[in-house]
């Protein structure tokens, strides 16, 4: 599925497809298309963005994953927004649908998906558990410019967590089943918090993540 917005998704006040004029992103819809199979709700219970890490190498491998039908809903694992790294920001799943991307706080959060290398391919090898591709500008600025505007559009929006700070749940690792690593490790070590806690007037979840 291609973009139906037109011009250069990261020049602020562009209007989108979906919006009013004087928008200070451009988000570009690309429904899943099996996003009517999602369970409905209001945007008033939204209070929590979970920033996540693609893993994958680029943002088509990334749609291509999304699009996977693995529950028996009909329905799939995927973020609501994604974050290309040239800053494009396309939204997968609409806000009053709820997405599959976290372990037990799906009703009531936003995933955002920033397309970034990871741990990919070798996600679960003990021996490759650092992540060190950088998130550049470009991608930050657009997640700041998306989270402001999701504050605007979701009344009671007030935290912001890592994908790996809710789910600590961990795995045989596939080099050696008689270690484990983590399942999700996402956003990571590259992604910096300091700088998107300053900037995005969200607070940040902490305490212990969910181990099972
Ligand atoms: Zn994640």
């Amino acid at each position: 599925m291609r973009g139906s917005v037109a011009g250069g998704p990261r020049f602020h006040g562009i209007s989108c497809n979906t919006f009013r004029m004087e928008l200070p992103i451009a988000i570009r819809d690309q429904p899943l298309p099996y996003v009517e199979r999602l369970e409905r709700r209001p945007l008033q219970a939204i209070d929590l963005v979970v920033i996540h890490c693609t893993e994958l190498p680029d943002l088509a491998t990334a749609r291509a994953y999304g699009e996977r039908r693995v529950h028996p809903s009909g329905t799939g694992n995927s973020g609501h927004y994604y974050v290309d790294r040239d800053g494009t920001v396309l939204r997968y799943v609409p806000d009053d649908r709820v997405a599959h991307h976290v372990r037990d706080c799906n009703e009531h959060s936003i995933g955002i998906e920033l397309v970034n290398t990871g741990r990919w391919p070798d996600w679960f090898d003990s021996r490759r558990q650092v992540m060190t591709e950088p998130y550049p500008e470009a991608q930050i600025e657009a997640l700041l410019a998306l989270v402001a505007h999701l504050r605007t559009m979701l009344p009671n929006l007030c935290s912001i967590a890592g994908h790996e700070e809710l789910d600590a749940a961990m795995v045989a690792a596939s080099d050696d089943a008689t270690r484990q690593v983590r399942r999700k490790l996402d956003p990571g070590p590259m992604f910096p918090w300091a700088r998107v806690l300053t900037a995005c007037g969200l607070h940040r979840l902490t305490g212990s993540p969910r181990s099972l």
